[in-house]
């Protein structure tokens, strides 16, 4: 069989600079990284204020299962298929993290034919911005500990810094440590430990920030450790702003690089989806509705965290208006969804199909609820029968929407441009009167509440008296208005990962809170969080290698 990998090293790639020409740019514009990548200039980024902007189409999925859904082959094919059927469009998604690239397979540039070029490069060092962001987040761990070496004049309890360290490899060793041993000359000794670099907050303040002052301002704002007396310790306090911000000077322009039918692909950030946002880059965003008539952009997991987080945070934040949400959906998944062990996902069963379209009717109402109109792409997999498709085709109709069965994984554009016609006529229609969930007004338990609620369907969210006062005492220091990031199994619209299809009545329990000042969210932490993932026990590491021809052979 071709694999990804395979089909993405036969590509025929046009030069960086025909790319930005399709969307008007001059090669002026860009700052090439090679011939195939290249940055927008901050120039170019200014230029484009204030410009008309384009329409804005959301590709988010159903809980996602081990079968396997496609957003990002989606989202690529769908930008394939509108500029097959004639439209200026563009797509924006994230950059990969690299640690997971040595650990699993599987990589974040999409799939068959859709896929973003140069793949290998994007799922590995592609222009460095992952690897400013790790120097800059160790840059403001050295200098808290330096701080506390030579005197500790900002009175740091050195029992309650919070900023911990990072690194873009997936290292369990690395999870709790300890620091500083050795003696007086290495500074006190104090327990630390490490995150992976996209479930660093600077990576949430650089995919936010609306400019290099905004960034700033932002990373300024992190808290980084409590005093004595409680009160908080923030980056701009160590001074840490001005050097982390050079660090990222170049990390927050976007990236453009282009799908396998050449459509232009921004490729910028990747916020970790669960303490995180979980999506690209606002700047990135930005840039592309300004040069695009279509943008089409996803979101991590499934809709219940991804598209909410989206709206709640991103949109709400970046002042975006969404015009279309495409719902990806599987025969596989919502088989699981209906029961199905991995293992049986083979044979044809329609009764299971349609018991796992509850999953798929549950996030076409909560999207709806957000005022954007929904279609469903039913990503085609080569297993799947007609009396499957059929089942949800009816199902989806049922729920007064359509749904369209894509092939573009295996077809690219020409298995797509149903649904990017359909889209294109609804984007137009204005119909979408996109609103987020919730009030910045409202207190911050009562946002978590109606999140639990409205969207995962709880009966009652529950937390300690402690979690309360906690939320209470950010609203007194000035941070009540900012929206919550959910932090949860992605799943089930509950908190445990074995309810799928769509339960309701359960308790949502909150389990801890945390404050992100700098990217501006409070995040909700209801079930285990990891946030520095381990290898597996063969990681792909071990068939990773050069072949003869110096092409890089087992990445995916
Ligand atoms: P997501 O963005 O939802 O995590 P991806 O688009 O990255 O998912 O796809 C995950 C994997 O599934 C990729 O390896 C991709 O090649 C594969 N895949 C996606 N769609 C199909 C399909 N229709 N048939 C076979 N494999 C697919
Ligand atoms: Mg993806």
């Amino acid at each position: 069989m071709t694999s990804d990998l395979d089909i993405a090293r036969a590509a025929k790639k046009r030069p960086i600079q025909e790319i930005g020409a399709r969307l008007g740019l001059e090669a002026e514009d860009l700052i090439p990284y090679g011939h195939d990548k290249a940055k927008l200039s901050t120039e170019t980024l200014t230029r484009l204020e204030g410009r008309a902007t384009g329409r804005l189409i959301l590709v988010t999925a159903i809980n996602p299962t081990p079968a396997g859904e496609g957003k990002t082959t989606t989202t690529v094919g769908l930008g394939d298929g509108l500029q097959a059927i004639g439209k200026k469009a563009a797509i924006c998604i994230r950059e990969a993290s690299l640690g997971p690239n040595f650990g699993m397979k599987g990589g974040a540039a999409g799939g068959g034919f859709a896929q973003v070029v140069p793949m290998e490069s994007m799922n590995l060092h592609f222009t460095g911005d992952f690897h400013a962001i790790t120097a800059a987040h160790n840059l403001l761990a050295a200098m808290i500990d330096n701080h506390i070496h030579w005197g500790n004049a900002l009175d740091i309890d050195l029992r309650r810094v919070v900023w911990r360290r990072v690194l873009d490899v997936n290292d369990r060793a690395l999870r709790d440590v300890v620091t500083g041993l050795g003696g007086p000359q290495n500074g006190f000794p104090r327990q630390g430990g490490f995150d992976i670099t996209v479930a660093s907050e600077i990576m949430a303040c650089l995919c936010l920030a609306e400019s290099l002052e905004d960034l700033q301002a932002r990373l300024g704002a992190m808290i980084v450790a409590y005093r004595s007396d409680r009160s908080p310790v923030l980056a701009r306090d160590l001074q840490a702003d001005g050097a982390m911000t050079v660090l990222l000077k170049d990390a927050l322009l976007p990236n453009l690089v282009q799908t396998l039918e050449h459509t232009p692909a921004f490729v910028h950030g990747g916020p970790f989806a669960n303490i995180a946002h979980g999506c690209n880059s606002v700047i990135a965003t930005r840039a592309a509705l300004r040069l695009a008539d279509y943008v089409v952009t996803e979101a991590g997991f499934g809709a219940d965290l991804g598209a909410e987080k989206f709206f709640d945070i991103k949109c709400r934040k970046a002042g975006l208006h969404p015009d279309c949400v495409v719902l990806v959906a599987t025969v596989r998944a919502l088989k699981m969804n209906g029961g199905v062990a991995r293992a049986d996902l083979g044979a044809e069963d329609v009764a299971a199909v349609t018991a796992g379209c509850a999953n798929l009717g549950r996030h076409i109402e909560n999207l709806k609820g957000f005022g954007v109109p929904v279609v469903v792409a039913i990503n085609h997999f080569a297993g799947d029968t007609e009396a499957e498709l059929a089942a949800v085709r009816d199902f989806v109709a049922t729920q007064g929407a359509e749904a369209f069965l894509c092939r573009h994984w295996a077809e690219g554009s020409a298995g797509i441009t149903a649904l990017a016609e359909r889209v294109a006529q609804i984007a137009d229609s204005g119909t979408a009167s996109f609103a987020p969930l919730y009030p910045d007004d409202l207190p911050l338990w009562d946002k978590i509440e109606t999140v639990a609620r409205r969207i995962y369907r709880a009966a009652e969210v529950q937390a300690d008296p402690k979690i309360h006062a906690q939320l209470k005492e950010w609203e007194a220091q000035g941070h009540g208005a900012l929206p919550v990031c959910m932090a949860k199994t992605q799943y089930s619209f509950s908190t445990d990962p074995t309810k799928l299809g769509a339960p309701e009545g359960h308790v949502v329990p909150v389990r801890e809170v945390r404050l992100s000042a700098g990217a501006g969210f409070v995040v909700a932490i209801c079930g285990d969080i990891m946030t520095m993932p381990g290898l597996p026990r063969v990681p792909a590491a071990n068939s990773i290698g050069l072949n003869s021809a110096g092409e890089i052979e087992g990445l995916f």
